[in-house]
């Protein structure tokens, strides 16, 4: 009989948390979890899954338009957000049962309920007002959208958390953020109708990014229409009664909205957990500091997903969770990939890109070859859209080895989940070139590139 209430007690189930806790309850542990506002957390509650329901929805904005190129007419179509978000939220239930009912099934214990740590082997759950104990804890809370509350006004604006249940699409929105979801929001609004501003402090949005992603998605959202302002930042939000507020910026612009959003980032979830009476080491970023094995500076308290601000996406937080439940409970050591991680922006048109970016191939692998086009795809010669779409591959010199493949342009996201198998494996360019390309698609660019690029002298 253990000394402990349980074996397993993790904190937060959202992706990382849920995976975890199923697996170890399926091998025989007894477990605990603790949620204090949805199971499912953030991916499936309050980011990847809404959001693309959002996206879904604003395509087809453009697609009405779109369709009068193929001889359709579709007047007087209308729109209505509280629709589409009471569908969302439906669709949102089912999947939080589905979580819920997952988690019971293995045998997992579900307390709905803040926790914190009291001590290295103790977990207090708020709502109950009562102590639990665990031999091992699992740190899995995520992270949370950050503002900068140095802006007087700040709290006028939303985060992504709100944004997903206004009462009203607003007329004007007002984007802060250059990183994936600043994008994907602003093309979400903009595809609904929206007027749209994204006020970035830095040069390049997406600077994560390849060069070449980040310079083609600027200029589609220009011109589609959202207005890009670059090195500033906002100096104040005001309120002009009702919804109305106005935005300050740094460069001295006023811009009058009806919606602040606040897209500039997310902090681990780490503040007032009770990490520092177990002696949990975090770093400068608040972030749970984890060995490759999941394993934090405490010998029993372990960490995963977005609270270890790794790389902060869901498929790397269930595979984290998976790897920590079969090396602690299945006797299984497993650890984690971060090699070629492919990744999304659900912009419009979208980005999806695996591997190297070209300087950061450059400065690995000294001499590098890039193939690239951009073009019209086909199906916009009847639209009329200018929309353009773009094809790179980054390739090592001595050894043809495909080192990244980066996209824009519709269904770019599909394409590279199929790619990334090819440039996880290691599939050299002379691979590309023999597959035969399907024809008519876009994505056989990417198995005719012959010609290496040769920047302009
Ligand atoms: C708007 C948005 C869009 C995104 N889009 C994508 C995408 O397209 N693709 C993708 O791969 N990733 C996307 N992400 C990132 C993805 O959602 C995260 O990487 C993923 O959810 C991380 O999983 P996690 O288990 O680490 O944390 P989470 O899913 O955030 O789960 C943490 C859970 O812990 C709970 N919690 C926190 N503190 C406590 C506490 N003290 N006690 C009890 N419970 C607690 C929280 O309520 C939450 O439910 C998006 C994120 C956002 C915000």
């Amino acid at each position: 009989m253990s000394d402990f209430d349980y074996d397993l007690f993790t904190i937060g189930a959202g992706s990382g948390g849920v995976r975890a806790s199923r697996l170890a309850a399926q091998y025989g542990a007894k477990v605990g979890v603790a949620e204090e506002y949805r199971v499912g957390g953030t991916c499936v509650i309050r980011g990847c899954v809404p959001k693309k329901f959002l996206v879904y929805a604003s395509e087809y904005g453009h697609a009405f338009s779109d369709a009068r190129g193929y001889g359709w007419s579709a007047e007087n179509v209308s729109f209505s957000w509280s629709k589409l978000i009471e569908n969302k939220d439906d669709e949102i239930d089912r999947l939080n049962g589905i979580y819920i009912r997952n988690l019971k099934n293995a045998g997992a214990e579900i307390f709905q309920s803040r926790a914190t740590l009291k001590d290295k082997h103790t977990v207090h759950l708020e709502a109950e007002n009562r102590d639990v104990t665990a031999k091992k804890i699992l740190i899995a809370t995520g992270g949370a959208p950050w503002t900068d509350e140095s802006v007087p006004g700040h709290d006028l604006g939303v985060t992504s958390n709100e944004a997903f249940h206004l009462k009203e699409l607003p007329k004007h929105v007002v984007v802060a953020g250059g990183g994936y979801i600043a994008i994907e929001f602003a093309c979400i609004f903009k595809g609904l109708g929206c007027d749209v501003c994204l006020v970035y402090r830095g040069e390049d949005i997406l600077r994560y990014f390849d060069t070449d992603v980040s310079v083609q998605v600027h200029s589609e959202l220009k011109r589609q229409g959202i207005r890009v302002i670059t090195q500033a930042v906002f100096e104040k939000i005001e309120s002009q009664g009702g919804d109305q507020k106005r935005v300050t910026l740094s460069n001295g612009a006023e811009i009058n909205t009806d919606l602040v959003f606040w897209a500039v980032g997310r902090k681990p979830a780490t503040k007032n957990l009770g990490l520092e009476n177990a002696g949990v080491d975090l770093d400068k970023n608040g972030a749970v500091v984890v060995d490759e094995n999941n394993r934090s500076s405490v010998d029993n308290i372990f960490a995963v997903g977005d609270v270890t601000n790794r790389v902060n996406l869901t498929p790397v937080a269930i595979r984290e969770g998976a790897a920590f439940a079969e090396t602690v409970f299945n006797k299984n050591p497993t650890t984690m990939d971060y090699r070629f991680i492919p990744k999304a922006v659900f912009s419009q048109p979208p980005v999806g890109t695996v591997g190297y970016a070209e300087h950061e191939a450059r400065k690995e692998f000294g001499e590098i070859d890039i193939y690239k086009t951009s073009f019209r795809p086909m199906k916009n010669m009847l639209t009329g859209s200018e929309e353009r779409m773009l094809m790179k591959l980054v390739v090592d010199a001595q050894t043809d080895r495909v080192l990244g493949c980066h996209i824009v342009g519709v269904d770019a996201a599909e394409m590279i989940q199929c790619i990334a198998i090819a440039v996880k494996a290691g599939l050299k360019k002379a691979d590309f070139d023999q597959t035969v390309a399907l024809h008519p698609t876009a994505a056989e660019e990417l198995v005719t590139l012959r010609e290496k690029y040769v920047a302009p002298m």
